[in-house]
């Protein structure tokens, strides 16, 4: 960890109102992240370009009614230092402020307007524990807020703890995952559903999980995440 990582980490235990991108002190009017930081994230636009780098990933794999993220992520990036407060130093609003900026720009497309519920990818019971929360179901929360969408997490769960991804290649990756995630029938209706995720890397964690769901009927899924790795 560098020491700016160190300083914004030791800061925000303290002083919970700085940007949690750039650790500049926040006004009254700003949430998790300052204005400038704002208006020059890095975001994909994805949600305009059905054909995008994310959803050609699922092409061929799995049916994904559309695919998209907000964020690209790099390495010593803004979107490192979010996702990293997010993951890494118990910052849960830092997901919901994400899903909330988010949702304000996709409200307005039909994909995101007849929702039936949103689903979080599920993390291990160990990491919550560290964790105290799961983070994607707090980018889901903020998401929730504004689509007026419900978010489920009674659907969708792991079902045994993974091996490491790092010894494997890319096919075992995959079927390694399919064997972690699982899903019970909703007794409400559930048909169109947003799967959300933190950052996505290979996908193989989404796909795992939208065989799952699909397994129990959902037909439409929309796969969102906060950011995406190129
Ligand atoms: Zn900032």
């Amino acid at each position: 960890m560098g020491l700016g990582q160190y300083i914004r980490d030791f800061s925000s235990m303290f002083f919970p109102n700085i940007c949690q991108a750039c650790g500049k002190l926040l006004n009254v009017k700003e949430d998790c992240f300052c204005t400038t930081c704002v208006h020059h994230f890095p975001y994909t636009n994805f949600h305009l370009q059905p054909d995008n780098t994310l959803a050609k990933q699922f092409w061929g794999r799995v049916n994904v009614s559309s695919a998209s993220a907000f964020l690209y992520f790099n390495k010593g990036s803004k979107v490192q230092n979010i996702v990293h407060q997010l993951k890494y130093n118990k910052q849960p609003q830092v997901g919901v402020a994400i899903g909330k900026l988010y949702a304000q720009e996709l409200k307005q497309f039909p994909d995101y307007q007849n929702l039936d519920g949103i689903i979080p990818v599920p993390i291990h019971p160990h990491k919550i524990k560290k964790r105290g929360y799961n983070q994607s179901e707090q980018f889901a929360l903020g998401l929730a807020q504004v689509l007026n969408t419900p978010v489920c997490t009674d659907i969708l769960y792991r079902t045994e703890e993974r091996e490491s991804q790092a010894t494997k290649n890319r096919i075992g990756r995959f079927e390694n995952m399919q064997k972690v995630f699982n899903a019970v029938p909703a007794n409400y209706a559930l048909e169109n559903v947003l799967l959300v995720d933190d950052t996505i890397t290979t996908g193989a964690t989404l796909e795992a999980c939208i065989m799952a769901l699909q397994n129990i009927g959902i037909k439409n899924i929309h796969v969102l995440g906060i950011a995406f790795t190129q």
